[in-house]
């Protein structure tokens, strides 16, 4: 499907729409999530138009979990997290919601996930 530029993410992107940015390269962007599942609930986006994970360019999926790795663990410091989940939806009938790619990192414990 083509991709909608019109998407909240692609606004985020182009600054029409603000966000509490984590992090920024000209590649990725951190920030985080409006809705968060837990304290410190980020998410992390490709600048790259894509709709899902399939549509982005292999470079720029290595990149973005490269940054992933690296807002994972600034997470994990800062909040003293004791772990993280990390959650990608593809498509709406996953539960993508956004349609601009988007890795969600939740910090979590062992004793917060047995509650859902
Ligand atoms: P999805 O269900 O597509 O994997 O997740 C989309 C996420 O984007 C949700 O967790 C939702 O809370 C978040 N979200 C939706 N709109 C906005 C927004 O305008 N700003 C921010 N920061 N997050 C948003």
């Amino acid at each position: 499907m083509a991709y909608d530029d019109q998407n909240i993410f692609a606004k985020i992107l182009r600054g029409e729409i603000p966000c509490t940015k984590v992090y920024e390269d000209d590649k990725t962007l951190a920030f985080m999530d409006i809705m968060p599942q837990a304290d410190g609930h980020t998410l992390v986006i490709p600048k790259e138009p894509a709709e899902t994970l399939m549509d982005l360019s292999a470079d720029s999926a290595a990149y973005t979990i490269n940054i992933v790795q690296k807002v994972g663990s600034a997470i994990k410091k800062a909040l003293g997290a004791e772990g993280i989940v990390l959650m990608q939806l593809n498509g709406s009938k996953a539960g993508q919601t956004v349609p601009h790619i988007h890795f969600h990192l939740i910090p979590s414990s062992i004793h917060e996930l047995g509650k859902h």
